[in-house]
């Protein structure tokens, strides 16, 4: 931004500059071509040199900014000095006032105070200065175009910080958005009078809503996609190591669905699935994430719960559905779930995975509880362990294990 400005401040100080020597020569401006060069050269060194710093740092410090805003006003300053008797000596708070809404536009509001301060001390300054010299100067209209300038800059600076702040909030909602986080919407509430940012944030949660459901949702259960999970699931697993919570994950798949899919037909089955997601969404808790992750398989994500909790949580969910009548076609149809549950707690066993990818750790984790619910039986729940894992290198006891339970 600096480096982009610094061309335009080059390009309007060789305008201006030459504007002034051409309306001198005429004698409508008076004042010393020579001075007049003097500060077009030197206000264009020091802005090549902030832009050079910037081009080779590659970053533009505050103090770069404030240099640039000084070079401005002082190149404001010496212009007009040098042009104007001193009666007119007030177009500079007029031209001061063009340096204050870019510096206001591009570095924020604390820049633009900075400038408007330094306007007012210099313009006191030079009056004082002049008035000394002789100059035919009245205190009392100097200190009133002084104020003025002063209260437009304080109203100015105030409001526009506002509306940048604002629309930074709204720059922070899109790049959530990117990253597919739709949680939060704009609170135009804070909005003391609302303007066309709070126009902006009103689109952006009608959007964020419609977005949401689009991207996120599984059409045939009304439950999270993949996709949505997935994000959810990343999301999740940050926060929980940032605030030091346990999360849980189970992994869920109905048991032997194929068979009514063969029995039924594919419509009867579809109707099964969206009665199971309904089921899923009722049973869990509001905070929790509900999603179809596969053809008939599910994933339901327990924020702040942990392994003891959420492995409670599937065995209701085993007799919920056991106990549960799916009417499709005027037909019963008895269905059953088994269910992987892994969790953040315990031995804390994803602590040892830091440098992996925790929450792919977590889905393999899952998986591999699940797994071993099938091969145990079906309809029931097991949580995560290393005997359970298929990669523990301990395979022949994991299956010892499996089998004998199988049996039991
Ligand atoms: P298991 O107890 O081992 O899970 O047995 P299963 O029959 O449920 O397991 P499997 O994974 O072999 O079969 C899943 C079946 O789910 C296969 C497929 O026909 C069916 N399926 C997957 N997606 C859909 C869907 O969207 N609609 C319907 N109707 N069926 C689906
Ligand atoms: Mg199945
Ligand atoms: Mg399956």
């Amino acid at each position: 931004m600096l480096l982009w400005q610094s061309r335009v401040r080059m390009i309007v100080a060789l305008v201006a500059g030459g504007a002034e020597f051409i309306l001198q020569q005429h004698r409508i401006l008076q004042g010393n071509a020579l001075y007049l060069l003097e500060g077009v050269c030197g206000y264009i060194a020091v802005v090549t040199a902030v832009a050079l710093f910037v081009q080779k740092t590659g970053r533009a410090p505050n103090w770069s900014v404030a240099v640039t805003v000084v070079a401005d006003i002082l190149f404001i300053f010496g212009s007009t000095l040098v042009s104007s008797p001193p009666s007119y000596y007030d177009r500079i708070l007029i031209f001061s006032f063009l340096v204050l809404h870019l510096t206001e536009t591009y570095f924020g509001p604390d820049q633009a105070a900075f400038a408007a301060g330094l306007v007012v001390t210099g313009y006191l300054y030079t009056v004082h200065v002049m008035i000394g010299r002789g100059a035919r100067l009245l205190w009392s209209e100097e200190l009133w175009s002084v104020g003025v300038f002063a209260l437009a800059a304080a109203v100015f600076v105030l409001q526009y910080g506002s509306f940048r702040k604002r629309l930074n909030r709204i720059v922070d909602l899109f790049e959530r958005v990117e990253e597919g986080d739709f949680t939060e919407e704009y609170d135009t509430s804070a909005d003391g009078r609302p303007d066309a940012v709070t126009l902006v944030g009103r689109v952006y949660n009608r959007v964020r809503v419609q977005l949401m459901e689009m991207v996120q949702t599984d059409p045939l259960t009304n439950c999270m996609n993949r996709r949505g999970f997935e994000q959810a699931l990343a999301r999740e697993m940050a926060r929980s190591s940032r605030a030091g919570s346990e999360l849980s994950l189970l992994a869920l798949d109905l048991d032997h669905f194929k068979a009514i899919n063969d029995s039924r037909g594919h419509v009867a089955g579809d109707a099964v699935l969206r009665e199971a997601g309904r089921l899923l969404m009722q049973t869990a808790r509001a905070g929790d994430i509900v999603a179809r992750t596969g053809g008939e398989e599910f994933s339901i994500l327990l924020p702040d719960t942990p392994g003891n909790g959420a492995f409670h949580f599937a065995n209701r969910l085993c007799d919920t559905f056991r106990e549960h009548v799916f009417h499709v076609n005027n037909k019963e149809i008895r269905l059953t779930i088994s269910i992987g549950v892994v969790s953040t707690d315990g031995d804390r066993p994803l602590a040892a995975e830091r440098g992996k990818n925790l929450a792919e750790e977590m889905r393999v984790r899952a998986d591999e509880a699940l797994y071993a619910a099938k091969r145990t039986g079906r309809d029931r729940a097991r949580a995560w362990s290393e005997a359970v894992s298929m990669r523990s290198g301990e395979m022949p006891k994991v299956m010892a294990e499996l089998l004998r339970e199988g049996k039991e």
